[in-house]
């Protein structure tokens, strides 16, 4: 068993948390992680106001462990999100894409222990002054909303690590508990996963984007639409469209137009594989099979235990 900074704030058996992705993680799958010693955070970003509440309710008629809420600071009813959060008491809300300074405290004084997801060493420390708890250092392998750097997980852990006084958590291609005892040796505290989960029985994405992801191979994801806010895309024709765009230097209005409104919800939600925005990590060429989240939670961290006592002097 590893006990450390992580597992004690978040009052957790394993130190494995489930990302909140947008279309992708709903109640049953956070309740399913939750429930298998994790962290299992509800994607808001896709979710109205009203829907949020619902996964709230639910998760907490499925689960009696620890959840989070992950919440894009880019997130048009953020108000309504924080006070539903706040009502419903839930104890950890990890927030992305955006400025740390502006919630934190609100949600702190609401007794919520808070993370913030960065993906350089400038947003660590400007997560640490916000008063964060801890936070999640993405780099360059993770799928959906990236930093613009391309700062590899590799790179960035270790970066963040001697730089913040605050438990780190890595995320950005950990499908395996290889990787994940690599980010320890980093200095992470825990990882955050994301596309391994997606392919659980249990996320709400829909079984064409599943099915595809099983298809994926090396060099089938890349980092798109730098100028507006960068994302790891799985190639389709979507992707296509934008990529000859970028290449004949389209203006960042012609790239909103082409990615128009609702793109995610038609690919990853509505299974639209072709028209539709794919958000994946690089790992997908590494993903398989569709499992129970709990199976995949369970081989990934015994293989965490066993690459760490194989690789002990
Ligand atoms: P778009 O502007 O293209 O579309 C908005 C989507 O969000 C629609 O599909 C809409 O559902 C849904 N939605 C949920 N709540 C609201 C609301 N209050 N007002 C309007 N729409 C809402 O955005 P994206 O799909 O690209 O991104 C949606 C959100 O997710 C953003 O806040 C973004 O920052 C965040 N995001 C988070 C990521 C993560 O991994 N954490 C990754 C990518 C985006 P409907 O179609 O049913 O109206
Ligand atoms: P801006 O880039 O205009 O940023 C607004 C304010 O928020 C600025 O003060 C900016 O810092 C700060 N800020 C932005 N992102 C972060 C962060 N992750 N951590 C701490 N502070 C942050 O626009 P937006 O707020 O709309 O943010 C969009 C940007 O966020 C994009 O450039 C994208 O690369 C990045 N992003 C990062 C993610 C991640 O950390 N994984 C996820 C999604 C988006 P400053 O004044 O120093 O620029």
């Amino acid at each position: 068993m590893i006990h450390n900074e992580i597992t004690s704030l978040f009052q957790i058996e394993k130190p494995i948390v489930q990302a909140g992705m947008i279309w992708c993680s709903g109640h049953k799958l956070a309740s399913a992680i939750s429930n298998a010693g994790g962290l299992g955070l509800l994607g808001a970003g896709s979710m109205y106001p009203e829907v949020l509440e619902e996964h709230i309710v639910k998760t907490k008629s499925t689960t009696s462990k620890p959840f989070g809420v992950n919440l894009p600071l880019l997130y048009p009813d953020i108000d309504k999100h924080i006070q539903t959060i706040i009502n419903h008491k839930v104890p950890i809300v990890f927030t992305s894409a955006g400025n740390p300074k502006l919630y934190t405290q609100q949600l702190k004084d609401a007794g919520i222990k808070v993370v913030h997801v960065v993906s350089s060493v400038k947003f660590a420390l400007k997560a640490q002054e916000a008063g964060v708890d801890a936070i999640v250092a993405e780099g360059f392998e993770a799928g959906g909303h990236n930093g613009a750097d391309e700062t590899t997980t590799l790179c960035l852990i270790p970066h963040v690590v001697d730089h913040v006084n605050i438990p780190v958590i890595a995320a950005g291609g950990i499908s395996s508990g290889r990787a994940m005892a690599a980010c320890f040796c980093l200095g992470a505290q825990a990882v955050q996963i994301g596309s391994a989960f997606v392919m659980s029985h249990e996320s709400s994405a829909h079984h064409n984007f599943k099915d595809k992801i099983i298809q994926a191979n090396e060099g089938d994801t890349k980092l798109m639409l730098k100028s507006l806010t960068p994302v790891r895309l799985l190639k389709n024709n979507f992707y296509q469209l934008v990529a000859l765009a970028e290449k004949r230097g389209a203006s960042e209005d012609e790239l909103k137009n082409i990615l128009g409104r609702a793109r995610a919800k038609k690919g990853m939600f509505e299974g639209d594989m072709i028209e539709g925005e794919l958000e994946i990590g690089q790992v997908s060429a590494m993903l398989h099979e569709i499992k129970p989240a709990a199976q995949i939670f369970e081989e990934i961290y015994s293989d965490f235990l066993a690459t760490l006592k194989k690789n002990s002097i």
